[in-house]
């Protein structure tokens, strides 16, 4: 085997546990960080978290000022906002709430070449921890990937505001954290490159896996809990998998056809009310048929989906009754060149994928019956 570089990327600083957000000042100082601070956040953790903000930040003398997000990541909203830093000769940007806030916040740091604190307020995709964003258009088409500079400089998740959230946000995370590791394969055994330009680790790849096996072991435990409003040790080691493994694995090891199958689907409207992790969990199952994984895989990987309430079926996804028609336009989408599809160790035709997409759903339907 030649020798190649590898390359692992990672934030400087990962903080998990209930109430953490009253550390948010203190932790920032700890790695350097200074003010005066823009807090980037959605409503509600405007709302809620306002106080505990002012009091953390007064605690080591950080002033700040906090502004309400647009609602859309958007070229637009990103000017707007780096003005703002500008006005306030901001030093330090903090993102917090759901992906599109946290999105937007990394994109606005990039642009001002400022450090970048993650704030995820729920647990519902692995993308606070990396140093790249999904870009959608206006009508949530996937459109690319942006790359940026630097991984933020912390990521702080107050597992009582998670575990607060509803639940399908966790199942959603649960989805992008449970392809990790077969995406992370797929990479691995084409010899592919990672988001950051190098071969991956065999750390990165651990990781990967310490993520699909967390989620097992704790996945349907932890839903159940969030489900009655309870934070307790399941809910910690899933937020952990969701957020720090999945992050981790999937940015240095590479996605593959999930992701890809993932942003076809986004082509046809009616998936617009699923979540990211939602469609994900689809593609993978697509994925694993594609791959020509075995029988009893495939089957613990839909029951698992199933027992945390993923999508099985393209029913699930809101495509009751799609046409090969409409399939072929995903298949086509998840088949450009520069797809992640692509780091899958065959060639990917878009005939394949609509059967593997059409051989998943008879499967997630029959083990539904079952
Ligand atoms: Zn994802």
């Amino acid at each position: 085997m030649p020798v190649t570089k590898h390359v692992f990327c990672s934030p400087l600083r990962y903080t998990q546990g209930p109430g953490v957000t009253r550390d948010l000042g203190p932790e920032m100082v700890g790695v350097g960080l200074s003010g005066p601070v823009l807090v980037i956040a959605s409503a509600t953790p405007a709302r809620v978290l306002g106080k505990t903000w002012q009091s953390s930040f007064d605690e080591v003398s950080l002033a700040h000022q906090v502004e309400t997000f647009g609602g859309e990541c958007s070229h637009i909203e990103i000017d707007r906002l780096s003005g703002i830093v500008r006005d306030l000769d901001a030093k330090s940007i903090v993102g917090a709430g759901g992906g599109k806030v946290i999105d937007t916040a990394r994109a606005v740091a990039d642009a001002c070449n400022l450090p970048v604190v993650s704030c995820p307020t729920v647990a519902a995709s692995d993308a606070p921890t990396s140093a790249l964003s999904v870009i959608y258009t206006p009508d949530d088409d996937f459109q690319a990937y942006l790359f940026y500079k630097h991984n933020p400089s912390l990521v702080l998740v107050d597992t009582e505001v998670i575990a607060a959230a509803p639940v399908r946000f966790l199942s959603a995370g649960i989805g992008d954290g449970l392809a990790t590791m077969y995406e992370a394969d797929a990479v691995y055994k084409s010899g592919k490159l990672n988001f950051r330009g190098g071969h991956s680790s065999v750390t990165a790849r651990m990781i990967a896996k310490a993520c699909h096996d967390t989620l097992l072991e704790h996945g349907v435990q932890a839903c159940e809990a969030v489900s009655q409003g309870l934070l307790d040790d399941h809910v910690e080691k899933v937020v952990e998998a969701n957020v720090l493994m999945s992050g981790l694995g999937f940015e240095s090891v590479g996605v593959a056809a999930a992701h890809a199958i993932h942003n076809g689907l986004t082509m046809l409207a009616p998936t617009h009310d699923y979540l990211h992790g939602e469609k994900v969990a689809f593609g993978l199952i697509s994925q694993l048929m594609m791959e020509r994984q075995d029988s009893r895989l495939l089957e613990e990987v839909v029951r698992f989906c199933s027992a945390v309430n993923l999508p099985t079926t393209l029913a699930d996804i809101g495509l009751d009754g799609v046409s090969d028609a409409d399939l072929g336009k995903v298949a086509v989408r998840a088949t450009q060149p520069e797809e992640t599809i692509h780091n899958e160790p065959f060639e990917v035709t878009p005939s394949m994928v609509v059967e593997a997409m059409r051989a998943a759903d008879e499967l997630g339907r029959s083990l539904a019956s079952s």
